[in-house]
């Protein structure tokens, strides 16, 4: 690894490590070409999408397919996608950036945008061969054809390794043919070529295939009536059927089962890209909902000026400020380790691979936060709505249907919860992040007598960050005692292993924020940074009381007498605040400046 970036921080590390706000990546220093493009998807998003909204609803498959392609002839299916096969080559941040803002106008583009450009094209520009690089990636950037993603089978959803569809070789060894059944498949009613995953004889694992798809010859594959969902109604998504379908085996991507982790690091980066795709659905919601609470008027009295109204306002930007702190953070993070392996001789696929493997943690991490913050603001968005956020003439109704699938699809959110801590015990045992040495102080501090002392808290978020910093202790007594009481049985204790989840995202997303604001207060000004202040400290203070819940729960499912009762102080201890904030003179504040502004304030 590089000398110059051997301190550069590694996956899951923040839980043990002090982030300088310095060193954390912010949507304020998007460079002027990354404001450039965000300008430029923002325009198209809101003239061909958001434009068209009503007939999107009304699952007009075909216009998404339109749309696909013009946003194909744009570029912004390449983004992501090497100079070499027609893509622009962008780095991570930039690919987040405009996943982000081509998502906002609905579920539908988005699910379709994401499904091509991420697990429709990503397992073959991430482990495809030069051949099946050069023969379906330009396509793939252009828009000339679209991909899909066949990984669920009705029996195999997040056990998504047990699928049964089958790959059998032929005689002459030239081709395999594929029988099987896929389910939920987003893009199938016009994709042409089929990321497919199947098992050969009785492997463990299942291995990936591209599969082409031409409706004239079909080649055994067949498609399911399109799926009448509760959202996203024009995305495709129907059951793909394949019988005695023949693909040559130069199209087997990567080894021999070597699809499971094709699929799981596929969905590592789908996670931060769903993520990225929940922010400026957040932005556009509070935008609608403070507009339009800034114009109704009930008791002679604009609704934005009842304190109730203020509430929803003030935590739903708070909310929003947090995701995006999180996710451009992670994002840069990436990058940077994407740049260091390259730097160190890796090709770009290897070293994007491993870059995005390295923050799968804060990947997991992100996608639950981000998913779940997005559908609450969609759920008080149509509140502050009334009678016609339940109507479909308003845009909340279709919002607040669209958000509910993030929290299902890219691995359910269960399913990432455990995983965040999961990945995380895995890289500690593995030596990548120390958590026993830190655990082992945390246990000795809770022995000792505490400090008395009034800390010095005059600086900006000082007792933030002292309060963050014992938060992470929480954790670590939290897991570190899990781990230690259960080992490699950890596994089996999920709700406990979901409350020590519950922590981890809350520190991790908090002190995104916390960073973000305190690099921005530095630079620009502490005045000019209130609004972003109080949303840090709103969230904190939100963030201390599921801590609080989810130590408790956790703590009493595995402790008893003594050790319990030492462990429950330590949760006090840790969490306690010597200054309680005003949350309502915080809230008050940042709908002050919502109102003001008449949509979301921050990030241009
Ligand atoms: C609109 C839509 C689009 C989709 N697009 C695609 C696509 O393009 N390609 C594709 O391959 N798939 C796609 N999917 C499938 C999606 O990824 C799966 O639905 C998802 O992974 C969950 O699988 P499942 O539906 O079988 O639910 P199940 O796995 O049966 O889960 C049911 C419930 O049990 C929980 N659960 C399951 N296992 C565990 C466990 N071990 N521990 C704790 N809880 C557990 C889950 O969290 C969930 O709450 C799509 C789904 C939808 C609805």
């Amino acid at each position: 690894m590089s000398e110059l970036n051997k301190d550069m921080i590694r996956g899951g590390q923040f839980i043990v490590k002090e982030t300088k706000c310095e060193e954390v990546f912010t949507p304020e220093d998007f460079s002027e070409e990354q404001k450039m493009m965000r300008d430029s998807v923002k325009e198209f998003t809101d003239r061909e999408i958001v434009a068209n909204n009503a007939r999107f609803e009304k699952k007009d498959y075909a216009l998404t397919e339109e749309v696909m392609k013009k946003a194909g002839e744009l570029g912004f299916l390449g983004v992501a996608v090497p100079e070499k096969y027609d893509g622009m080559q962008m780095g991570f941040v930039s690919t987040m950036l405009v996943c982000d803002y081509i998502s906002s106008g609905n579920g539908s583009f988005s699910t379709a945008f994401g499904a091509h450009t991420g697990i429709g094209t990503m397992p073959i520009t991430l482990y495809g061969t030069e051949e099946q690089k050069k023969k379906y990636v330009p396509a793939l950037a252009t828009g000339q054809k679209f991909g899909a993603y066949c990984l669920t089978e009705p029996g195999a959803g997040s056990d998504a390794n047990s699928g049964k569809t089958t790959a059998e070789l032929s005689a002459d060894g030239k081709s395999y043919k594929i029988n099987g059944q896929k389910m939920w498949i987003s893009n199938a009613g016009f994709a042409e070529i089929f990321i497919v995953f199947a098992r050969i004889e009785d492997d463990k694992n299942i291995t990936g295939f591209i599969v082409e798809y031409d409706k004239d010859n079909p080649n055994g594959i067949t498609l399911g009536e399109e799926e009448h969902k509760l959202g996203i109604r024009s995305s495709s998504t129907r059951q793909v059927f394949f019988n005695d379908t023949v693909v040559p085996v130069e199209n087997m991507l990567s080894v021999r089962g070597g699809g499971f982790k094709i699929a799981m690091n596929a969905l590592n980066v789908g996670r931060i890209k769903l993520a990225a795709a929940c922010l400026d659905s957040q932005r556009r919601i509070i935008g609608n909902a403070v507009d339009y609470a800034n114009q109704r008027k009930q008791f002679k009295t604009p609704i934005s000026e009842f304190g109730a109204i203020k509430k929803k306002i003030a935590e739903m930007t708070a909310n929003a400020y947090v995701s995006e702190s999180a996710a451009y953070r992670a994002a840069k993070n990436i990058e940077d380790r994407i740049a260091l392996r390259e730097a160190d001789g890796n090709t770009h696929q290897e070293a994007e691979l491993k870059g995005v493997e390295e923050f799968a943690v804060e990947c997991s991490i992100l996608k639950v936060a981000v998913s779940e913050n997005v559908q609450n603001c969609a759920d008080e968005g149509l509140q502050m709505y009334g009678g016609m956020g339940f109507s479909e003439e308003a845009p909340m109704e279709a919002a607040w249907r669209d958000a509910r699938i993030a929290r299902i699809y890219e691995g359910t959110n269960e399913i990432n919860r455990l995983l965040a801590v999961g990945m995380l015990v895995k890289k500690a045992f593995k030596g990548h992040v120390d958590l026993m040495t830190p655990a082992m102080a945390v246990g000795e501090e809770l022995m000792g007598i505490p400090s008395f002392d009034t800390p010095d808290f005059s600086e900006l978020f000082a007792e933030e960050k002292d309060l963050l910093a014992r938060l992470k202790k929480v954790f670590l007594m939290v897991a570190g005692s899990a781990a230690q009481k259960f080992g490699t049985e950890l596994e089996q204790h999920q709700q406990l292993l979901t409350a020590a989840s519950n922590i981890l995202i809350e520190i991790y997303m908090a002190e995104s924020a916390l960073l973000r604001t305190e690099k921005n207060a530095k630079r620009f000004g502490e005045e000019s940074q209130k609004a972003q202040i109080a949303s840090t400290r709103l969230y904190l203070y939100n963030a201390v009381d599921t801590i609080i819940k989810n130590a408790k729960e956790g703590i009493v499912s595995f402790a008893e007498g003594d050790e319990q009762r030492m462990m429950l102080m330590g949760v006090k201890r840790f969490t306690k605040y010597h200054n309680f904030p005003n949350v309502v003179e915080l809230r008050n504040t940042i709908a002050e400046v919502v109102k003001e502004a008449n949509k979301y304030p921050f990030n241009g």
